[in-house]
């Protein structure tokens, strides 16, 4: 049978089925609420948002989520359209009235001659008679879906709380400060003795960041998450809580490392940051998963030497979150390797925020339809929004097996994941330097991802003549 059959009618789940109705495709699309509810789901409601409104920044030319909002309007996006017409005022961000945006969704998929809606929960893995499937049941799937997954994949490989360490842009770390250096001058496999960027505390500077760490503000678990704290994985603030010197004996550990600025200088205590990606644009924090709230992590943050200036491509974080180790599990059109035809969409799939999940199941309705057509699959390029978060979801990044890299996160679009662009001083300008050079990169690399998703599309970019 050509039908595609998407399971989870959320943010992703319903972007997928409107993409392939949109290409002939029949979809039956099963949403289980309200035969059975989540923890934070209220309504009936598909594409219900089930906390902040926002879907964040909508500025195109120089913020990574407003180029993919962008790319979704560009490829027909139901989310977005419906995002647009039901829009609040919020400044530059695009926040939604959450009713009315999923009551037009719902709506929409209701009406669709192609689509139909069928309500109750899928407990196990799609059956073999199911051509084309995509799961898209978010972070929190049903449990018995998500022990068949657990079955399916290896329990290793599908996780239930998030442990997300800061990650930062390279070229904000002050390198006059920091320098590359592996504990002990290690060489492990691929790597040189150089793997990490080392960021040098003394006694003072430790102290004070250690009050920080314990004085600031944080997060509290909501009552059904509750407190998933496993050794190995401690909030960092938990550490410093149970003893002062905890962290110095821990991930901020001085020994092996040797000031290459100052080498007389023994640093109390040291920071090690990880390339966290294959372009090394981005770094995480390592062992720096928080539950500090997001205002003051950056304030906190940057009272580390070498970090000062540092910015962001994501902050820490701790939360229940269901999602599977897609790097090692899928291919780079989403499906599961070794099982043709399914597919997994959304948050499930690494991916993190509203617009990033209906993204990934825009892209997978499509690859999926493609296939019941008997199309052969085109993959949005490597310099589109689209191709980034695939890029970050499969595996265009350090993988999870090597040891002692970074294992996978869930992380938000971000332009550290786009390949770099090269720019030169315009003529006429005399100060091009810091934000002004940023801006610039933004603009560059928003503007090619503009214009290679548009040529993939084989649509008009229109976002061009709004220039
Ligand atoms: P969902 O939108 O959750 O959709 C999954 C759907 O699958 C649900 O409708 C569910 O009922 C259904 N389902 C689950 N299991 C089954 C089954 N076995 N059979 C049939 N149906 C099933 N992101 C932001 O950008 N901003 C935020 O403020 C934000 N806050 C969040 C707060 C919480 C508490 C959580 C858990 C997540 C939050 N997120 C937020 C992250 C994420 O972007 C959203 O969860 C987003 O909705 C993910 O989209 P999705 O389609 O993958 O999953």
């Amino acid at each position: 049978e050509k039908t595609l059959h998407v399971i989870g009618g959320g943010l992703a789940g319903s972007e997928a089925a409107w993409q392939a109705a949109r290409m002939g495709i029949p979809v039956i699309l099963h949403e289980m609420r309200p035969v059975r509810g989540t923890d934070a789901h209220k309504t009936d409601g598909l594409a219900e948002l089930v906390c902040s409104n926002s879907f964040r920044s909508d500025d195109f030319q120089a913020n990574a989520v407003g180029v993919l909002h962008q790319e979704m309007r560009l490829a027909d996006s139901l989310i977005m359209a419906s995002a647009d017409r039901h829009q609040v005022p919020a400044g530059s961000a695009l926040a939604v009235d959450r009713d009315g945006f999923s009551n037009a969704v719902t709506q929409v998929l209701e009406e669709h001659p192609l689509i139909t809606i069928e309500r109750g929960e899928i407990a196990a893995l799609p059956p073999a008679d199911w051509q084309q499937s995509i799961i898209a049941t978010g972070p929190l799937t049903a449990p018995s879906l998500a022990e068949a997954i657990r079955e399916a994949t290896g329990a290793e490989a599908l996780a239930f709380f998030d442990a997300i360490a800061p990650i930062i842009h390279f070229d904000t770390i002050d390198m006059e400060t920091c320098w590359f250096q592996s504990r002990y001058d290690k060489v492990g496999p691929g790597g040189n003795g150089k793997d990490y960027i080392n960021c040098p505390m003394d006694e003072a500077q430790y102290k004070a960041f250690i009050d920080a760490l314990i004085d600031g503000e944080k997060t509290e678990f909501k009552e059904w998450e509750g407190t998933p704290y496993f050794d190995g994985c401690l909030p960092i603030e938990i550490m410093a809580e149970r003893g002062r010197e905890t962290l110095r004996h821990g991930p901020m550990k001085p020994m092996g490392l040797t000031n290459a600025h100052d080498p007389k200088v023994k640093p109390y205590a040291v920071v090690q940051l990880r390339q966290d990606n294959a372009l090394g644009t981005l770094y995480n924090m390592v062992g720096f998963q928080t539950k500090l709230k997001y205002g003051v992590q950056k304030d906190i943050f940057q009272m580390i030497p070498g970090l000062q200036n540092a910015e962001f491509a994501r902050l820490g974080g701790l939360h229940r979150n269901t999602y599977i180790n897609s790097p090692q599990l899928l291919d780079a059109s989403l499906q599961l390797k070794g099982r043709p035809g399914l597919r997994f969409a959304g948050q499930i799939t690494g991916c993190e925020g509203y617009v990033e999940s209906a993204a990934i199941g825009l892209l997978t309705g499509r690859f999926a339809a493609s296939e019941l057509l008997g199309h052969d699959i085109t993959l949005p390029p490597t310099t589109t929004a689209f191709g980034a978060l695939i890029g970050h979801i499969t595996g265009g990044h350090l993988s999870a097996d090597e040891p002692g890299k970074r294992s996978f996160q869930p992380m938000n679009v971000n332009f550290g994941l786009f390949p770099p662009v090269e720019i030169v001083k315009p003529e006429g300008v005399k100060r091009f330097r810091g934000k002004e050079k940023a801006r610039a990169k933004k603009h560059a690399i928003a503007a090619r991802a503009l214009a290679d998703c548009s040529r993939w599309l084989g649509v008009e970019n229109h976002t061009a003549a709004a220039e």
